[in-house]
């Protein structure tokens, strides 16, 4: 196994302008230098750092198409760094939970993550969700199916589709993507119970592996950031709908 930690640097020159870049903030040596072994051999270029502030650093100087980012990081932790990329941009991160806490996935998922994978991770799953982030990056076909132009509308709530805006009364509200692609697909289907499955397949664009609670918390923060204009109703046992008569 390659050295994985020292060369940051010097790494970046020798790739190909279309090779797509990955940063890697990990301070497990043996991890960071076993994915960055699996995702080289996929093809990508990947930087590696191993303290968060340096992460950051890194993440804003080369501008990578995808951070991986460990939770638990010496200088800066995991849920800082995410939320400091997401104050001046959209790079898709892949966050690394130490263990398997649903706690940490909900609030790396709250904060903007777009993944997250438990270590030990097999590192063929890492490279493929690396994929399918990238992808879904890329091409965001993913979520409304609905013209550009198209205006939602359910008693206070207004929803400009091709803007991707949204309006409680007149007054602009701030979602994130995925919480806007949630409450597009449901109102889409306005009058259909849509089961967490279906939804996290429509908005994600895969299945999060067997863990439906993601659909659950955006829910809550649906609720949370629209209040009594809400019009998604919890169907017991199934899913969600928003109702055919509001
Ligand atoms: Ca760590």
């Amino acid at each position: 196994m390659t050295t994985a930690t020292n060369s940051v640097n010097s790494m970046t020159s020798q790739f190909s302008e279309d090779q797509q870049q990955v940063l890697i903030v990990e301070d497990e040596p043996n991890i960071s230098s076993f994915a960055r072994m699996y995702l080289e051999a996929a093809g990508f270029d990947v930087l590696v750092a191993e303290r968060g502030d340096e992460g950051l650093e890194l993440a804003e100087k080369e501008k990578p198409d995808l951070v991986i980012l460990d939770l638990m990081l010496p200088g800066m932790d995991g849920y800082e760094v995410t939320k400091r990329l997401r104050q001046d941009g959209q790079i898709p991160i892949i966050m690394l939970t130490a263990r398997d806490d649903p706690v940490d996935k909900v609030v790396g998922l709250e904060l903007g993550a777009d993944d997250y994978l438990t270590k030990p991770f097999n590192p063929r799953e890492l490279v493929a969700r690396a994929r399918a982030v990238l992808r879904r990056a890329e091409a965001p076909p993913e979520g409304p199916t609905a013209p550009e132009n198209t205006v939602l509308e359910v008693d206070t709530l207004r929803v400009e589709v091709g803007g991707r805006e949204v309006f409680v009364d007149g007054e602009g509200i701030s979602l994130t993507p995925k919480e806007f692609d949630l409450l597009v697909a449901l109102i889409e289907n306005r009058g259909l119970v849509l089961t967490r499955e279906q939804l996290l397949e429509r908005v994600w664009g895969f299945t999060f592996l067997g863990d439906s609670r993601t659909i659950d918390v955006h829910v809550r923060q649906l609720r949370r950031k629209l209040g009594d204009a809400c019009p998604i109703q919890t169907v017991w046992g199934t899913g969600y709908k928003v109702a055919a008569d509001r």
